[in-house]
């Protein structure tokens, strides 16, 4: 049974439907409050979600103050031109498959809800719809064939890039360039995986103000979900609710010159996850 696990007025929250079930409530105190501990616990979270039929719900999704499903991850790493196409518009495409993923980190306190507006600090602020993904059973040395059953589920990320901030410094700061505060929208809700016929083909979108910016397939990443797992595994231990943006597709500001403006509404959806809503300030 699949889950859908929100975070409203920061109590974890699973989603059937239109429906919330707050967590404490239907796991009959099994877990409390903290999305987190959802997380690390989601292999019970496909029992409990097979329970909800017939429960009263606590609430409804519709108008709920939707956090970040993932709120405190100890770790968030973030991974640069992993798709083809976004590698080619960077200018930086490579003949052949690198050897390794280009990997930074947003740090976590970037991490923010869903709807969140986004403050633009300067006139190149940019757009990046990406896959990102939550460790739910941490490991070192994961492999490959293992790497989806350490992950607890998938939600939506935008990847926010101050581009003057990321290229004041040679060779560039990334991480402090994605890592302004609320330059890390996720949600709205952490999907389990078995909600897929195949997680490693996942189609995303970004548009602005209603204008399709970006729109791809997650099979054409460089380097899949599990190779990223087994290569940052092979490093260093993941933990429960770390999270990893798996990079983002082509169609960013950066190679048309069509950066966020006061006002612009930024919509990116992952079909089979749903949608999340930013706008500029
Ligand atoms: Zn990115």
């Amino acid at each position: 049974m699949t889950f859908r696990l929100a975070s409203v007025s920061g109590r974890a929250t699973l989603v059937d439907g239109d429906a919330l079930h707050d967590l404490e409530g239907c796991s009959g105190g099994a877990f409390g409050p903290d999305p987190m501990a959802a997380v690390a616990g989601h292999v019970r979270l496909h029992e409990i979600a097979a329970g909800l039929a017939g429960r009263e719900p606590t609430g409804a999704l519709a108008g709920a103050a939707l956090d970040a499903p993932v709120p405190r991850p100890t770790n968030v790493f973030a991974i640069g031109l992993n798709y083809r196409s976004h590698a080619a518009e960077a200018g930086m495409a490579h003949d052949t498959t690198p050897d390794v993923p280009l990997v930074f980190t947003k740090f976590p306190s970037c991490i923010s809800a869903p709807d969140t507006d986004v403050a633009l600090e300067s006139d190149t602020v940019d757009h990046e719809v990406e896959l990102v993904v939550a460790i739910g059973t941490g490991g070192k040395d994961i492999a490959e064939g293992d790497a989806w059953d350490h992950v607890a589920g998938v939600t939506i990320g935008q990847d926010i890039s101050d581009r003057a901030l990321q290229f004041a410094a040679t060779p560039p700061h990334f991480d402090l360039a994605k890592s302004r505060d609320t330059y890390g929208p996720i949600g709205p809700v952490l999907v389990s995986t078995d909600a897929f016929d195949d997680p490693d083909d996942l189609t995303l979108t970004c548009d602005v103000d209603g204008e399709r910016r970006q729109h791809a397939s997650t099979r054409d990443m460089i380097f899949p979900v599990p190779a990223l797992i087994a290569y940052l595994s092979s490093i260093l231990t993941l933990s429960p609710g770390d999270l990893i943006f798996t990079g983002t597709p082509a169609g960013v500001g950066m190679a048309t010159g069509r950066y966020l403006v006061p006002g612009a509404v930024i919509t990116s959806t992952i079909d089979g996850v749903g949608t999340i809503t930013n706008r500029c300030t």
